[in-house]
């Protein structure tokens, strides 16, 4: 695990091989309407190109056994990064950028800016 060695106390290893993982099990399945937004929206006007995503079924990033909402990377483009939270029943779609932590070895937190709980480095 020397890739990791280098992780600060605020920050957790999302891949750890061999190891039960660190990050947070839990996923959704989208529903049709949340999957239909994700790609109609901001995209729609043709300003904003959609490089990637979004997968019907996404996975939350935050750490196991964390507190809140469960969130995930969904959709991106250029200009716009979007991300799915939910709790129980209930999902919301919301832009924001990536977190800027940034360990000394070079990885980056695949969490939106602004979140809770320790950094996602991976
Ligand atoms: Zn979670
Ligand atoms: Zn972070």
């Amino acid at each position: 695990m020397k890739v990791f060695a280098d992780l600060t106390a605020d920050e957790f290893p999302l891949n750890v091989p061999n190891v039960e993982a660190p990050v947070c099990q839990v996923s959704i399945e989208l529903a049709d309407a949340d999957l239909a937004e994700l790609v109609r929206l901001p995209w729609r006007h043709g300003q904003l190109r959609l490089d990637f995503g979004p997968e019907p079924i996404l996975q939350c990033s935050h750490e196991r056994g964390h507190t809140g909402e469960h969130v995930a990377f969904a959709a991106e483009g250029r200009e716009l990064t979007l991300w799915v939270a939910w709790a129980g029943e209930h999902t919301r779609i919301f832009a924001a950028g990536y977190c800027s932590r940034e360990s000394t070895s070079g990885h980056l937190c695949s969490l939106p800016n602004g979140h809770v709980g320790r950094h996602a480095m991976g």
